[in-house]
């Protein structure tokens, strides 16, 4: 059971609390305005897996909203790995998000500037299910893509990425694909989206404002290359999806699960893909785990 939260903000100098006591103000600007930051890690064996990655990607995303770390990165690492160690999580994902911290609510930045608010949370993942949804696949649904402009930022303000997950549950799939006013894809609602083409290239949009520069979308992409597989990074339409030979989507928490449906039409054989199943096995082997540290239970 894990239940051990680190909350750090102004009333608090940092701690390790009862998860259901984890608390932050109510002016809380995460909560008020989504004015925040998070990153989302898969925990394998009690390590986290890319921290690097994704803390480049954390140190990114507060560059472009103007945020400061509420601790230099070397403790936050210290906390996130305590974080892992004290709800004795060896499978599972790890969330850590901060905001510009609590202060009279007000659309533009507390002057002078507050503490901002980091917590930090671990929850374990049923790796059964998990695997037997990257062996079986998923299907996807079509929506248009609502989001802002700047979806490179991995900020806290989901409403759109809410609403076409939820979407996607009521029509019983497992994850929307949204699309852009031209007709392709820009990537799913909380996942990248990739096709492999007829003649087995492997196609995912390329890294702009359009969409989250995944962690998993980079190592599967250097494993690719080290398979020779041929790599495109460009735009697909829905269309040239629903005839590919294989889709898939990629996340830190999925990795990488075949998509052999897209709004009911099957893709290739209505099965996981060869190409896609190598490419996870492959991904997941070239991932790096750091500071493992085994549960003692
Ligand atoms: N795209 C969106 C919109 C996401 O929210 C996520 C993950 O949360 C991803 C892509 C995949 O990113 P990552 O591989 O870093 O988990």
């Amino acid at each position: 059971m894990s239940r051990i939260a680190f909350v750090k903000d102004a009333q608090n100098a940092g701690s390790y609390v009862s998860r259901d006591r984890a608390y932050v103000s109510i002016e809380d600007r995460g909560f008020l305005f989504s004015d925040g930051v998070y990153e989302v890690c898969e925990v394998r064996d009690g390590g986290l897996v890319d921290e690097e990655r994704h803390l480049d990607r954390y140190v990114s995303s507060l560059k472009a909203l103007k945020l400061v770390s509420p601790m230099p990165i070397r403790s936050l690492q210290l906390v996130l790995r305590e974080t892992i160690r004290r709800n004795h999580v060896r499978n599972g994902v790890l969330y850590f998000q901060v905001t510009r911290g609590a202060a009279r609510r007000d659309h533009a930045f507390p002057d002078p500037q507050v503490q901002p608010t980091l917590t930090v949370f671990v929850t374990p993942v049923n790796t059964a299910i998990r695997d037997a949804r990257a062996a079986a696949g998923v299907e996807v649904k079509t929506l248009p893509d609502e989001r802002w402009a700047r979806r490179d930022i991995k900020s806290t303000s989901l409403l759109p990425n809410v609403l076409a997950k939820q979407a996607a549950r009521e029509s019983g799939v497992y994850e929307a694909w949204l699309v852009d006013k031209a007709g392709f894809v820009t990537e799913g609602s909380s996942t990248n989206a990739w096709i492999v083409t007829n003649g087995g290239t492997i196609v995912t949009r390329p890294l702009s404002e359009d969409i989250l520069p995944g962690i998993s979308r980079s190592i599967i992409l250097d494993a690719a290359r080290s398979l020779q597989l041929e790599v495109e990074e460009r735009v697909f339409t829905v269309s040239e999806a629903k005839t590919a030979a294989e889709a898939f989507l990629s996340s830190s928490s999925a990795v990488l699960f075949p998509v052999v449906g897209i709004d009911g039409a099957a893709v290739g054989n209505g099965k996981a893909g060869p190409v896609t199943l190598r490419l996870r096995a492959f991904s997941r082997g070239i991932s790096q785990v750091s500071g493992v540290q085994l549960p003692s239970i």
